[in-house]
């Protein structure tokens, strides 16, 4: 079973997850093409689910943070 990694995105910084190991993830919110090795990681869970569960956990405070305007 492989681990995941939850990270914000350099470019927008909303979170997202991929799979350890993984070099790069296109962030759904901007396009970005994120390299793996230049972001921090926020957490590292044991699947995909618990990741899902930490991106909506970031995802939500982000949102908060920011009045809940989405662009
Ligand atoms: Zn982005």
């Amino acid at each position: 079973m492989g681990r995941y990694i939850v990270f914000l995105c350099s470019r927008c910084g909303m979170p997202r997850y991929a799979r350890e190991g993984q070099r790069t993830a296109k962030c759904p919110y901007c396009n970005f093409q994120i390299r793996l090795d230049k972001i921090r990681i926020l957490c590292r869970v044991e699947d995909s689910r618990a990741a899902r569960e930490m991106v909506e956990k970031y995802k939500a405070k982000i949102l908060i943070r920011r009045g809940m305007k989405l662009r």
